[in-house]
């Protein structure tokens, strides 16, 4: 059967095909540690998923309001309020089908064919594509490795001209584990002054952030900041519900309306039950997500320690969400195991094969000369896999 040009366009996720090819050679019994999970490895918390039984059993089965439902978006806006110091009332909020939905059905609001998305490089592998399938153009801003990967307020400024609609801003960041300070974004505000640059805030990795790193919304920064701000967030990190897909997104009235436009069509409602389900989810009566986090921290500090410990790599201290992005680029040129090492793909590929460990290529995320590892999985796997790491290079 005939395939769109649209569909065509879109390449499969690079980190669901390294999943995929691990996964199949655990299916053949090989011991492979996997770091290429963007997903936290704990069960999601106990009384999350009898809120959603509860639901289910009280009839919560049938169709929602297309934008979700009242008490679930209070619950947000109170969230919002509380832990970002956001004022959105709960018709400025819908609810979505996961982050990677309210990504995509924001740009699909307000992007036209021809606009310019500004994407700081490293990106999450998802931004190019949902421009793509909104008719833009991604204009790239590689982040500096000495500003640890981050874009400065000067770099987009050079960058901004007639045609550039948004901005994408992803902190804590995937890939690259970095977190902007909250100068360093006052800095970006600033520089979208006087400008029409909506801006797309992706705060999904918010609750993980390590050391004395503080988390900083971006509409919370200014009043200009908060009027062109598009709020994305989920359930999904923070609370280990990724197969349960909730996110949101907050932001101008008119763009929320839009979004539910185009929701009423393609999805109707996020699922009845898991919103209630994400109510005591956000209310989070355990402090699990604390929890969480303080695990998440402990093995991030190991992983990155192992990996500067290893001859030609170099790891900047995750300050956020579960990933290092360390630059491995300096054994690129190298023949191990008989094969040629010509960059982050041929890496992963023969670290997978020879050495059995899966990680992820920094190639789709914009930054050739980096890998990505996730740190969401056991102290004891990621010991395990550093240690096939190192003695696969020192070949
Ligand atoms: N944004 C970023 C930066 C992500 O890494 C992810 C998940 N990999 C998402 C959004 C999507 O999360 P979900 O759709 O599961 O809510």
């Amino acid at each position: 059967m005939k395939i769109s040009k649209k569909a065509q366009s879109v390449p499969p996720s690079a980190t669901i095909a390294v999943d995929a090819k691990a996964k199949a050679l655990k299916a053949q019994g090989v011991d492979v540690v996997g770091f290429g999970a963007g997903e936290p490895d704990f069960d999601t918390p106990e009384y999350i998923k009898e809120a959603a039984i509860k639901a289910m059993k009280a009839g919560k089965t049938k169709y929602t309001p297309t934008q979700g439902v009242i008490e679930l978006r209070t619950a947000i806006a109170d969230k919002l309020l509380k832990e970002n110091s956001l004022k959105y009332a709960p018709d400025q909020i819908i609810v979505n089908i996961g982050a990677k939905h309210s990504v995509y059905e924001a740009m699909q609001a307000v992007l036209d064919d021809g606009d310019e998305v500004i994407l700081p490089a490293p990106y999450w592998v998802t931004y190019p594509e949902t421009i793509k399938l909104a008719g833009a153009k991604a204009k790239i801003v590689e982040g500096d490795k000495e500003n640890g990967y981050k874009i400065t307020a000067k770099q987009l400024k050079k960058a901004i001209n007639k045609e550039t609609t948004m901005l994408v801003m992803n902190s804590p960041n995937n890939p690259g584990g970095f977190t902007y300070t909250p100068e360093e974004l006052k800095e970006i505000a600033k520089a979208l002054e006087g400008t029409n640059v909506i801006v797309l805030s992706d705060e999904i990795y918010e609750k993980l952030v390590y050391g004395k790193t503080k988390f900083v919304s971006f509409a919370s920064l200014s009043e200009d900041a908060y009027n062109r701000t598009l709020t994305v967030n989920g359930f999904s990190k923070a609370f280990s519900m990724t197969g349960w897909r909730l996110g949101y997104t907050a932001g101008p009235k008119e763009v929320i309306k839009a979004m539910e436009q185009l929701q009423s069509h393609m999805t109707q409602n996020p699922v009845s039950f898991i919103q209630y389900a994400a109510i005591t989810a956000l209310s989070d009566p355990e402090g699990s997500v604390e929890k969480m986090r303080i695990e998440f921290e402990r093995r991030g500090k190991y992983m990155v320690q192992r990996l500067n410990g290893i001859k030609g790599i170099i790891c900047p201290e995750p300050t956020g969400a579960f990933y290092c992005f360390p630059d491995v680029s300096s054994h690129y040129g190298r023949s191990i195991g008989g094969v040629k090492i010509d960059g982050s793909m041929s890496f992963a590929q023969a670290l997978l094969e020879q050495g059995s460990v899966a990680l992820v290529p920094g190639l789709p995320f914009g930054c050739d000369k980096n890998i990505r590892l996730s740190f969401a999985t056991s102290l004891e796997q990621i010991t395990k896999g550093l240690d096939r790491i190192e003695k696969w290079l020192s070949q």
